[in-house]
């Protein structure tokens, strides 16, 4: 059985105190199961202190990016050395905001995907169309494309491992979300380029979440769909009760 998989992606937001507040609001209050599994990927500053504040509870952190050199001359990156150094565990690789505004591509992301396992960081790779994609009725082909390009050259241990995020960009920040029948679909044809890519063993192992304003309101709707396994959540994960209310809908 898969994992309902909680991502609260923080992107560019929160002091150093509000961090530490947010973590010592829920630290003791995640249950230790085997149902869900809680994540929280912030900004590159407060990962160290993260790192530390959720040692011995059932959280992980997860950087938001990374290059994909180990280290050398690439001033202002942050390498998959580093971040296993200090303990992060998970990193978002091709969010829709990096591509479209950091010139990310699915080549970057790609070479990302394959460091951050050689460096056992588990990759949560985001995919997903934009409103024009939807209606052009290009969604399936990109999403397709987009998977495959970020498992390029990865073995079937290391697709299992990887953790799929299907963002529709239209509904990111905006309120508006795919319906659960919707966001299911794409990810069942996810899972389906992974059989493709692999094999059936290896499709069902592997974690893929939605995301796209996805709020407390709407979560268990979501997460009793057959192929969605969790969520990357923005807006609804800045405020501890309701990241909480979020973890506790997977467990
Ligand atoms: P949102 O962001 O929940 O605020 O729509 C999701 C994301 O970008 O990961």
């Amino acid at each position: 059985m898969r994992k309902n998989v909680i991502a609260g992606n923080w992107k560019m937001n929160k002091t150093a105190s509000e961090a530490r507040e947010f973590v010592e609001a829920i630290r003791e209050k995640i249950p230790a199961n085997d149902k869900a599994e809680a994540i929280i990927c912030a900004p590159f500053p407060y990962l160290p202190a993260l790192v530390e504040a959720t040692e011995g509870t059932e959280i992980k952190v997860s950087a938001q990016n990374m290059h994909f050199e180990d280290s050398g001359a690439f001033t202002g990156e942050v390498s998959p050395v580093m971040l296993k150094d200090i303990g992060v565990t998970h990193v978002v690789l091709g969010h829709s905001e990096r591509r479209e505004l950091f010139a990310e591509t699915d080549e970057t992301v790609n070479k990302k995907t394959r460091a951050a396992h050689a460096h056992g960081l588990t990759p949560i790779v985001c995919v997903g169309e934009s409103l024009e994609q939807r209606e052009a009725n290009e969604t399936v082909e990109l999403v397709r494309s987009q998977v495959t390009a970020a498992l390029k050259d990865l073995t079937a241990e290391e697709i299992a491992k990887t953790i799929i995020a299907y963002e529709p960009i239209w509904a990111i920040g905006t309120g508006k979300t795919a319906s659960s029948e919707d966001a299911n679909e794409v990810c069942r044809e996810i899972r389906n380029v992974i059989k493709e890519l692999t094999s059936e063993e290896t499709a069902d192992k592997v974690i893929i979440q939605y995301g796209g304003s996805v709020k407390p309101a709407t979560i268990d709707e979501l997460l009793s769909q057959s192929d969605v396994d969790g969520a990357l959540v923005g807006g609804a994960s800045l405020e501890a009760d309701s990241f909480l209310s979020l973890v506790e809908a997977g467990i």
